[in-house]
């Protein structure tokens, strides 16, 4: 097996030296175990942030897309494809039990259709369910809100805010560059879009936003974070999803964003998180909820796709600085 090893602990944006490719052999499998395949690997923000509960010489966290290649393990016949935590590596152990950090078990990809197995890393995958759950069981949309996303132009960015479209409200997209946001308006029908970067985001939101903002879903944190904050209407949401702004900092410095307890307080605004591993029992419920949307035309996607295990890494530190549109893969 091709393997990605943490060679050096990550400080500030991961780097090439950090980590080893080797080659490694793999044991024969044992009685309930399966030896799969890579075909996809994912490339995900959790990586970096979950970074420093391993150490050197770990195999990096990873998710993946695998063709069940040797069985022993009734529930998992050869042929079948399954989606794994185990790691960036090719050839893998599986079996039937939660990983170690709370992935769901491996479990085989349902009856897709002639879509990509890719999605199942993506919105038919862990992401879509981010989306999914979020929205359901934390922001529980009404027709006419007004719905702001950051992190738009990524899987789950793009995914919620398609759904807030389906519930009916107003949908405003913040992300790092203009093409992502021809796509999250022009193809997803988005309402408005943000560049973070190349604008203030306070003056645009309130252009846009006049009255504030019902419900907010933070994929971004820091201090994009507050300036929406400071934006809610009275009993107004927030979903925290992701604060990726400061996954890169290790400093051990807390990140100098403004405060927010104030406009909380002032406008009783709601606080509230999604945790997708905590719906690992309803997982399916939410690929075949986004499964359906896709089938009937209401859920679009879209992959941004790097060829070669060995361009893991690569396409990871890719993904941290904005270079995805939608989901990051990896096509071993
Ligand atoms: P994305 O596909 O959105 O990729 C990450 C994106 O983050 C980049 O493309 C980049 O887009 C943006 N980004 C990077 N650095 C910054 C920054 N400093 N400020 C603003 N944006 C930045 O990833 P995912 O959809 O997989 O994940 C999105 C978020 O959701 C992450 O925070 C992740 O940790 C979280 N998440 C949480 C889960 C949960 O269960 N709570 C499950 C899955 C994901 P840009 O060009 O816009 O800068």
């Amino acid at each position: 097996s091709k393997v990605f090893k943490l060679k050096n602990q990550f400080h500030g944006l991961p780097k090439e030296a950090d980590v080893n490719l080797i080659e490694e052999i793999v044991p024969a499998i044992k009685e309930g175990e399966f030896l799969a395949e890579a075909v996809y690997v994912s490339v995900d923000p959790y990586v970096r942030g979950l970074i420093s509960t391993i150490n050197p010489g770990d195999t990096i966290f990873g998710s993946q897309v695998a063709r069940i290649i040797e069985s022993k393990s009734k529930d998992y016949p050869v042929g079948k494809h399954v989606v794994g935590e185990f790691g960036w590596q090719t050839l893998s152990i599986g079996k039937n039990e939660i990983n170690k950090i709370g992935f769901p078990a491996p479990w085989i990809i349902p009856d897709i259709g002639n879509l990509p197995l890719s999605l199942a890393l993506g919105v038919l995958g862990m992401p879509g369910n981010t989306a999914y759950f979020g929205e359901t069981e934390v922001c529980k949309l009404k027709e006419g809100e007004v719905f702001v996303v950051t992190g738009a132009g990524g899987a789950v960015g793009s995914h919620v805010g398609q759904i807030a479209k389906l519930k009916g409200c107003k949908v405003i997209g913040i992300a790092g560059s203009d093409e992502k946001g021809r796509w999250i308006t022009k193809d997803l029908g988005f309402d408005h879009f943000i560049n973070y970067k190349t604008s203030n985001v306070a003056e645009k939101l309130a252009e846009y936003a006049p009255d504030g903002v019902d419900c907010f879903f933070d994929n971004v944190g820091g201090e994009i974070s507050s300036t929406i904050i400071y934006q809610m209407k009275k009993f107004g949401r927030v979903c925290i999803c992701g604060s990726i702004s400061t996954y890169n900092n290790d400093s051990g410095d807390l990140p100098k964003a403004p405060e927010i307890q104030t406009p909380i307080k002032m406008k009783c605004v709601t606080m509230g998180a999604i945790r997708v591993l905590d719906y690992k029992d309803r997982w399916l419920e939410g690929i075949n909820q986004n499964l359906q949307w896709i089938k009937e035309g209401k859920l679009k996607y879209r992959e941004t796709i790097t060829n070669g295990f060995e361009n893991t890494f690569n396409a990871f530190v890719s993904m941290l600085q904005g270079g995805n549109i939608g989901k990051a893969i990896v096509k071993v």
